[in-house]
């Protein structure tokens, strides 16, 4: 494997730093393949990513494969720095502003150097998201490729409508307008070891590149997997801790059953029972641990069975 990194820069700023992108290449020695591009951190509390390729990166040291990889760690470095989910310097969604403008705010700058020097480049795309400090979630997304979602070995696949062109913006849609193989990986998160969550993506990113014949092997599918079609997301109305009584990810919840309740750290009241509102449901995003919520953060997101394909 040939390894270079390169430093693409934007701008300077006013701490006198200079921002930009660090792109990996790496290239491998069994020769000619596509170019899958992974990039994370898009979201700069969503950290899981950067991990994730951090251990990619050293097993691939022992792993032959063909093609190129261009990993992009930290697509949003101020934000990850402050661990913030908005570029810190505008407080933009830079998953909102791609493809970018070189004269738009700094986020949309930002969107346009990764556009240009990043998702220009690829063959395919794989975009990794998590949960942020607080909530964990696992799912992938079916946009244009169905395959490429599988082979994440994600038990929950989301197929949105329109391939999930209502959220203008995404890095998702600035890649489909290309006709470029895109998915979304969502995994990780909390405040829990992030370990195992960054050794199972480096597990999905194997097996993506079996599925592109980057690297030899049967694609491992996933029996139980599926495909759902609508997700409810719960939002609190009131702040406080979240205690969550809801089954682990990737399990069924019934309709009304409890997903947890806001207590309030000072009164020791019980400000909120949240409730499943899908009649049959597959949790998919859930606190793992006792955090601080505000009203309105996503507490929980669960799945509809209803009409479920396999
Ligand atoms: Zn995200």
């Amino acid at each position: 494997m040939k390894h270079s990194v390169v430093f693409e820069p934007l701008s300077h700023m006013v701490d006198g730093s200079r921002s930009g992108l660090t792109i990996h290449e790496l290239i491998g020695s069994l020769g000619d393949g596509p170019t899958l591009g992974i990039c994370g951190v898009i979201h700069g509390d969503e950290v899981t990513g950067a991990h994730i390729l951090l251990d990619l990166f050293r097993v691939l040291k022992s792993v032959p494969f063909r093609g190129r990889l261009r990993l992009l760690p930290v697509a949003n470095p101020h934000g990850f720095a402050a661990v913030e989910r908005f570029t810190t310097i505008d407080r933009v969604n830079l998953n909102r502003v791609f493809p970018g403008a070189t004269t738009g705010t700094y986020s949309e700058q930002l969107a346009e150097l990764m556009t240009r020097v990043f998702f220009n480049k690829v063959d395919v795309l794989v975009d990794l998201h998590s949960g942020t400090d607080r909530p964990t979630v696992d799912y992938s997304y079916i946009f244009n490729d169905e395959g490429l979602a599988r082979a994440t070995g994600s038990k929950i696949l989301y197929r949105p409508a329109n391939e999930g062109r209502a959220y203008a913006g995404t890095s998702a849609v600035a890649i489909l307008d290309r006709k470029v193989p895109v998915t979304v990986i969502e995994l990780g998160g909390g405040v829990i070891d992030q370990a195992p969550y960054a050794a199972r993506g480096v597990e999905m990113i194997i097996n993506i590149m079996r599925h592109l014949k980057m690297i030899d092997g049967e694609v491992k599918r996933r029996a139980d997997q599926i495909i759902i079609k609508d997700i409810k997301l719960v939002r609190p109305t009131q702040g406080g801790f979240i205690e969550t009584a809801a089954p682990p990810l990737g399990e069924r919840i019934k309709g009304g059953d409890i997903l947890g309740r806001i207590i309030s750290p000072y009164t020791f009241e019980e400000l909120e029972v949240m409730k499943n509102p899908v009649a049959d449901g597959i949790m998919i995003l859930s606190h793992l641990t006792r955090n601080i919520i505000e009203p309105g953060d996503y507490a929980y997101m669960v799945g509809d069975l209803a009409g479920v394909e396999t």
